[in-house]
């Protein structure tokens, strides 16, 4: 067992107030994403799980034991960093070996444990070699292998891909999924870049100027976005945001108007009032080419990108706002065209004035 649970977490330092009232639950086995804006608050949380960092106020319990005053090393954590930090003049063996030596550990264990992490990585063959003779990739594997020979029960990783180039970040991502799967081991992972969080992540909580503003599983943020800003963070391209006001209000059935004038009439239970401002999002793959007729938005067309499976229309409406199409296959749409687009309505998200979701 190796669940967490923070309670009513704050972190200030001096005056500055870096995490408010968080709560949460990580449960054992399980693979959970911090993401959000950088300076949000991520690292800082991590630290404070870590016990690097002494919270304000708050509770952290890591196998229901209340963990505040427990030094770090008795955490049974492993972090492991962005920048690898790794010892540049010591081979892969002993970079790894290392922390257990200090441990005063038995030298057929470490040797067991090391070579068996080497061998779960891929780095048997570069146990003799030293970090500067390796690729970034194989370092942060070296990284990664420091972390499992101390059979921690929680492995913390803080943005450990954001120094390798992007074809990597994939690889490296992947082997991170599979890691995760063979040690089933209970992983808390920050990133700023929402695929990681989307495809990584069993349950993302999603960090927003040091509060947590969603917790949910990757398509539950993605299909029912609780706000504004979590609607806008996930998802890629980002969803597109118009500007709504509620026409008519019968009993729970609400119709807004687009800006083009066309209306949408959705469900909402606590509907506002006539003439409330709302927020129309409609996510750019979830547009659709339409005739004039059946279009909800008509716009102009002033760039279009062809990726090959995808094209992504950049539209202007009538009233100024810039909107993402994105149509499969190769568009024909050049600069200049008018397109007219709508969406199934069960794709259409409404926000309240507050930002929060309409539901
Ligand atoms: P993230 O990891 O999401 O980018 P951090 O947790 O590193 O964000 O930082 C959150 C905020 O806390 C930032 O505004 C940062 O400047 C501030 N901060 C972090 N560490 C310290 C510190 N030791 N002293 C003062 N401010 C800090
Ligand atoms: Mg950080």
């Amino acid at each position: 067992m190796s669940d967490i649970q923070l309670k009513n977490i704050d972190k200030a330092f001096g005056k500055v107030e870096v995490l408010h009232d968080v709560n949460m639950t990580v449960n054992d086995g399980e693979f959970v994403v911090f993401v959000g804006p950088s300076g949000c608050g991520k690292s800082t949380l991590l630290r404070v799980i870590a016990g690097l960092e002494k919270v304000t106020a708050g509770e952290i319990f890591i196998d229901n034991e209340l963990v505040n005053d427990i030094q770090p090393r008795e955490r049974g954590i492993a972090m492991v960093f962005q920048s690898y930090a790794l010892y540049p003049h010591m081979t892969v063996y002993k970079n790894m070996s290392f922390g257990l030596k200090l441990k005063k550990h038995d030298k057929q264990e470490i040797d067991r444990r090391v070579r068996h992490a080497a061998d779960t990585l891929q780095l048997t063959e570069y146990l003799n070699r030293r970090p500067a003779e390796l690729s970034g990739g194989q370092r942060q594997r070296v990284a990664i292998g420091r972390a499992i020979v101390r059979k921690p029960k929680v492995f913390l990783f803080d943005e450990p891909l954001s120094n390798l180039d992007a074809a990597l970040r994939v690889q490296t991502r992947i082997e991170i999924a599979k890691l995760h799967k063979k040690l089933d081991a209970t992983i808390i992972y920050v990133t700023h870049d929402q695929v990681e969080a989307m495809t990584l992540a069993d349950k993302i909580v999603v960090l927003h100027d040091g509060r947590v503003e969603q917790v949910g599983a990757p398509l539950e943020l993605y299909n029912a976005p609780a706000n504004l800003f979590v609607a806008g963070f996930i998802g890629s391209p980002k969803m597109n945001f118009l500007k709504g006001v509620v026409t008519s209000v019968k009993g729970t059935t609400v119709e807004i108007s687009l800006p083009d004038g066309k209306a949408i009439t959705i469900e909402h239970k606590t509907p506002g009032n006539e003439n409330a401002q709302a927020t129309v999002g409609i996510r750019p793959e979830h547009l659709i080419l339409a005739k004039p007729e059946d279009g909800l938005l008509k716009a102009e067309v002033d760039v279009v990108e062809r990726l090959g499976d995808v094209s992504y229309l950049y539209c202007t409406l009538s009233d100024g706002t810039a909107i993402i199409a994105s149509t499969p296959g190769t568009s024909l749409a050049t600069t200049g065209d008018i397109v007219h687009l709508t969406a199934r309505i069960e794709k259409i998200h409404v926000f309240g004035p507050d930002g929060t979701t309409w539901k």
